[in-house]
């Protein structure tokens, strides 16, 4: 297994894209390859079907690049998606004095203030993921891989998918690492311009335009504005959306 990862790894000195074809030059394809590869080579490892747990308990920070990425594509999603996305991003805003402060943001946890905001991801909208198609790279990753954090390299998933792995995978068995991929992300940022990285959230807030969005992804918005506090609007209802794949 472990010359399989390296030759996953080996192939990201010709990734040049993100998000941009599926192809293996791109870094989602390359990756969205390794974790197939890895849930079906070493067994049913992989997450259970339908299941949001990480969607909604913790809330994911993207780069510049990335957020690109999923613009242009919720731009392209019907207007009640669009909606639907943005009255979530508005359920958030009681988050942002935690956002400014966190990079890892448990969502479960209440804030200082001791309220529970909504608990989820803007993106997941009827129990799934309404940007399945463009989702960065960390939901592409989480629950197949490895990561180093400080010193320790641990297993980058929730508890869930650790408990599942440790039942049903091989002993011994070796986990892709996520942290090359998430160094080569950085890298084709930095080749475009400032690195700037924020959560899901405050980059949609960047982009609201009355009851919108901008026309266009800004690559380096000033979060302190977009994020200052405004009227949270009662969220309305909002009618199934068939279009809408599963989450992972
Ligand atoms: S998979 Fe989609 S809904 Fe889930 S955390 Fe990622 S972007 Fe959000």
């Amino acid at each position: 297994m472990s010359q399989t990862i390296d030759a996953f790894v080996a192939q990201l000195a010709d990734v040049r894209t993100v998000g941009a074809d599926g192809s293996p030059q791109d870094l989602y394809g390359l990756v969205d390859r390794l974790t197939a590869h890895f849930a079906t080579t070493v067994g049913s490892v992989a997450c259970r079907d339908g299941c949001i747990t990480c969607c909604s308990s913790e809330l994911p920070a993207v780069s510049s690049l990335e957020w690109r990425v999923i613009y242009r594509h919720l731009l392209t999603l019907p207007a009640e998606t669009r909606e639907g996305v943005r009255q979530m991003a508005e359920l958030l805003r009681p988050l942002q004095p935690a956002m400014a402060h966190h990079r890892s943001l448990k969502l479960a946890q209440s804030d200082q203030l001791g309220r529970t905001p909504a608990l989820q991801c803007p993106f997941l909208l009827n129990g799934g993921c309404s940007i399945y198609a463009a989702r960065p790279l960390i939901c592409r990753g989480y629950g197949y891989t490895g990561a180093t954090l400080g010193e320790q390299t641990g297993f980058f998933g929730c508890s869930l998918a650790s408990a599942h792995i440790s039942a049903v995978a091989p002993k011994g068995l070796d986990l892709p690492l996520f942290d090359p991929y998430q160094a080569k992300l950085q890298a084709l940022n930095d080749a475009e311009g400032p690195s700037t990285w924020a959560y899901l959230a405050q980059w949609l807030w960047a982009h609201l335009d009355g009851d919108g969005f901008v026309a266009e992804a800004i690559w380096a918005p000033d979060f302190a504005v977009a994020s200052a506090p405004r009227a949270v609007p009662a969220p309305r209802r909002l009618p199934p959306n068939p279009r809408l794949r599963r989450g992972r």
